[in-house]
Order: C-alpha cells, then sequence, then structure tokens
C-alpha cells in the first residue's frame, strides 16, 4: 500500500465519507470567483475576497499535496417538488414550527472535523518518521474548496453550487490538509452529472441560482438567515417561507440527493428541538437559554438577535395569530431591529386576518 492509499484509509476509519488527494496548483475556477467578486454577487462577506483563494500556496509556500476529506451530514426527506414553505419531516404537521437547515442540527463541524484532521496528521507523521509541515481547513480559510474537491476526485460541482458525489449525493462538510510532502493525486472528477436537469434553479425561492454554477448570495435563504447581520430585504421575506437558519431547498430537490443514506457520525445527528423549532416559544429564548439550546451549535453563528430576527420573518410568513402577544412584546422592545421585523409579521398576520 502506498501512503497516499494508507492515509486515505485511515481517514476513512476516522469517520471521513470520501477522501482525495490533489495538487496545490491554482483552483481551475478561479477565474469564474474572480467575476463573481467583481460583480458584488458576495453581497457582505468580504472574507471571501482574500486574494490568497487564487493559489494554495499563497496559504502555504512548501505545500506539495493536499487532502480533501467529506463528512457526511443527516439528509432532510427529500422534496421533490416542493412549495416554498412546506415543512420536512421533522416539523411536518406541526403548525408554527420553523426549519434549520440540516447541517446545523448536531454538533459543529469546526469542532468536530478538526480533532480528526490533527489525528490524521499524527498518523502522517508516524508512517513517514518525520515532522510535516501541515495546515488545517474546515470552511475556515482562503480555499476553493469545492475546486479542489472536484480535483482531488470527489464529484463534480453541480448547478446549485454544492459538491455533489454520485453515490452519497450532497450533504457533506469539506475539510482540507495542506501538506508539505507529495503524495499521488487522484484523478479529478470530469463528468458532469447534472446533464439538462434543473430542479435546483426551479425550486430556489428566490431565484438566486446563476447560469454560472454561482449563486447572488444578496437573495440567497442561507446568506440573508446567516451571514447578514442587519435587515432582511421586505421584498424577499415572504420567500423565505419558515426557514430560521439556512435553507436546504436546492439539495432537497436534487436527484442525487433522493436516496436514502447511512446515518453520519453521531457528532452531526440532530438534536432535541433544533431542526424544527416551535417559533413562537423561540421568542421568548433569553441569551443564556439561546446559548443553552445552540451551544457548540452552528446556529450561534447567526447570534441570538440574527436567529430571533429569522423567527420573526417564519412567524409573519406561518400567518400563526396565537403569536401576536409575543410579537406585540417585541414590537415594543428596544431592539430597533428586531422590533422593526415584528411589526412587518404583525402586518402579514393582520392582512392575512383581514382576507378570511
Ligand atoms: S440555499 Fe435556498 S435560497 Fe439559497 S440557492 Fe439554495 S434554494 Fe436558493
Ligand atoms: S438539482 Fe439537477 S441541476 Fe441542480 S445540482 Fe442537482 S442534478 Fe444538478
Amino acid at each position: 500500500m502506498t501512503l497516499a492509499q494508507a492515509v486515505k484509509a485511515q481517514a476513512i476509519r476516522l469517520g471521513f465519507d470520501l477522501a482525495g488527494i490533489t495538487t496545490p496548483e491554482p483552483p481551475p475556477h478561479w477565474p469564474v470567483f474572480q467575476d463573481w467578486l467583481s460583480m458584488g454577487r458576495h453581497a457582505s462577506m468580504k472574507y471571501l475576497e482574500d486574494p490568497r483563494r487564487a493559489d494554495p500556496r499563497l496559504v502555504m509556500p512548501d505545500c506539495k499535496s493536499i487532502l480533501v476529506l467529506a463528512a457526511r451530514y443527516p439528509a432532510p426527506d427529500p422534496l421533490p417538488n416542493p412549495p416554498p414553505f412546506r415543512t420536512t419531516e421533522m416539523g411536518e404537521g406541526r403548525a408554527g414550527a420553523g426549519r434549520v437547515a440540516s447541517y446545523a442540527w448536531g454538533r459543529d463541524y469546526h469542532l468536530v472535523l478538526p480533532e480528526k484532521l490533527k489525528s490524521l496528521v499524527g498518523f502522517i507523521q508516524q508512517e513517514t518518521g518525520a515532522p510535516v509541515p501541515y495546515r488545517i481547513y474546515t470552511d475556515t480559510g482562503p480555499l476553493l474548496e469545492r475546486d479542489l474537491a472536484q480535483r482531488a476526485g470527489l464529484g463534480w460541482i453541480g448547478k446549485n453550487t454544492c459538491l455533489i458525489h454520485p453515490e452519497l449525493g450532497s450533504y457533506f462538510f469539506l475539510a482540507e490538509l495542506l501538506l508539505g510532502i507529495e503524495l499521488e493525486p487522484d484523478p479529478p472528477f470530469s463528468f458532469d452529472h447534472c446533464g439538462t436537469c434543473t430542479r435546483c434553479i426551479e425550486a430556489c425561492p428566490t431565484g438566486c441560482i446563476l447560469p454560472d454554477r454561482t449563486l447572488d448570495a444578496h437573495r440567497c435563504i442561507s446568506y440573508l438567515t446567516i451571514e447578514n447581520k442587519g435587515s432582511i430585504p421586505s421584498e424577499l421575506r415572504p420567500l423565505i417561507g419558515n426557514w430560521v437558519f439556512g435553507c436546504d431547498i436546492c439539495q432537497a430537490v436534487c436527484p442525487w440527493n433522493q436516496r436514502p443514506k447511512p446515518d453520519p457520525q453521531p457528532a452531526f445527528a440532530p438534536r432535541a428541538g433544533v431542526p424544527a423549532p416551535d417559533l413562537t416559544a423561540e421568542l421568548s429564548l433569553t441569551p443564556q437559554q439561546f446559548n443553552r439550546k445552540f451551544s457548540e451549535s452552528p446556529v450561534q453563528r447567526a447570534r441570538r438577535r440574527g436567529y430571533l430576527r429569522n423567527v420573526l420573518v417564519a412567524i409573519g410568513n406561518s400567518g400563526e395569530a396565537a403569536a401576536v402577544p409575543a410579537l406585540e412584546r417585541v414590537a415594543d422592545g428596544e431592539d430597533a431591529l428586531l422590533a422593526e421585523h415584528a411589526r412587518w409579521a404583525l402586518e402579514q398576520i393582520n392582512s392575512g386576518i383581514n382576507h378570511t
């Protein structure tokens, strides 16, 4: 067994579902990414402008190979033909439930995966008998990681911009180990299995999937509910449905995600009350309760204020008259951002009541 084979086998033993190796050459879609940035499609995500994304050797000059890894997270129910407000199995039939993107149902991958990567570095150093320069990334560094994953043979980049593996679909996290030793690279994944399919483009509630396999972040529900820290534009609020953190629709409709998959590693299993939270109850979460409920969860990224803002939009879209007293309390509160979203939700509910 070569060292490259032994390292990939060890990665699978550590719980990764896919492992591939590529070179540190510049990522092939860098020019597309640059155009995307120059058009401002990344909205307020300034960290994406880091020029080191052009070449992994700008991050690590002595990098000689890159190990790209994928770890699955839970797949929600497939959505063959979803109206935007349909709830998943976790919330179906329960009025007033929100939806959280499935990658955030369990423990934060930023906490889970680096430990495994460090263990893998230990294995490599044991095998080579010498210290090996390295850097680890889990969606944390200036790398075009889907490009690297495609070049390492893990899958193709779909029209929904996700990396898709023909057997495992697209519900997985990516992680990278940049190494100062040469490992034999895998052949790139060269086939595009999207073909003439356009299901993700048709299903996206905000129409933000662009023809060159990029997204207009300004309109993407994932951006609006997670990275965006300010107001959600009022014209987009009705399109958000009951998503309170992220959005799975363009993955849930993908034909490559329709096959049932084995359970992912336990760290990513859904925590009670997270996949389909009770919207009205969430409004009364104190900072302490929020931190307890979402301890070590990706939902922390939105912070309590962003999460409650999202909950208010989801309540407005749900038309839940029972939420009116709770909304009125927030509308009278001191936080101007939340108060404005609460007033919007009240208007939505009142206009719904007046129409019935
Ligand atoms: S995450 Fe949701 S809003 Fe964003 S592109 Fe996919 S379907 Fe559209
Ligand atoms: S839904 Fe269709 S077009 Fe979109 S990523 Fe999946 S296969 Fe590709």
